[in-house]
């Protein structure tokens, strides 16, 4: 591929959307069996110019630290499909760190974990959002009764600003100073 069809195609598609398209297109390349099967087959010119066909450009800002970076999110009918730097955003300026330029994965992730679990004999068991809401409270019940302080509240990288503010008040509510960011760990 020319390096000019690999800047046209790493520009549509965003960095590391293209770094991940780059490495899957090496690993297709290099078993001819996959190629040979008719299992895949190239991509047409209308898809390769509009994989998305519909989709909006959406200026947008990524809630996971207060700088608040810019993000242009790409929706099609209602779904966050890609995502691109805002160049022009007063704050960023075209750039993120390294958990905003990924920000879209926090929703689109094969790993994203999306109901409770629990461990029961070394094995994670999917649970209800009433057990595990029943559990957990009565487990920290049982906790405060010997004192507030005997529980440690500990913030994620991955919660917004505003889930951080709630974070904090409950920590408050619940009658500690113990509260920090896992960062600092
Ligand atoms: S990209 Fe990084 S610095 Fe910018 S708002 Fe998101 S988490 Fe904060």
């Amino acid at each position: 591929m020319s390096k000019d069809m690999l800047d046209k195609l790493s520009l549509r598609t965003g960095r590391r959307s293209f770094l991940k398209m780059a490495a899957l297109g090496g690993a297709v390349a290099g078993t001819s069996l996959v190629a040979s099967s008719g299992a895949v087959r190239d991509a047409t010119e209308e898809e390769v110019k509009d994989p998305f066909p519909g989709s909006k450009l959406v200026k947008t800002v990524c809630t996971t630290c207060s700088v608040g970076c810019g993000i242009i999110a790409e929706v099609q009918n209602g779904v966050w499909v890609r995502q691109e730097v805002a160049q022009d955003h007063p704050f960023s300026q075209g750039s993120h760190c390294a958990k905003g330029i990924d920000s879209i994965d926090t929703v689109k992730s094969a790993k994203r974990v999306k109901h409770p679990l629990k461990k029961v004999d070394g094995k994670w068991q999917r649970i209800s959002w009433d057990q595990a809401i029943n559990e957990i409270g009565d487990k920290m019940l049982e906790l405060r009764k010997e004192s507030p302080d005997t529980a440690m509240f500990l913030g994620s990288a991955k919660i917004s600003t505003e889930q951080s503010y709630y974070f904090r008040k409950f920590a408050a509510m619940w009658g500690t100073n113990n509260i920090d960011h896992q960062a600092r760990i």
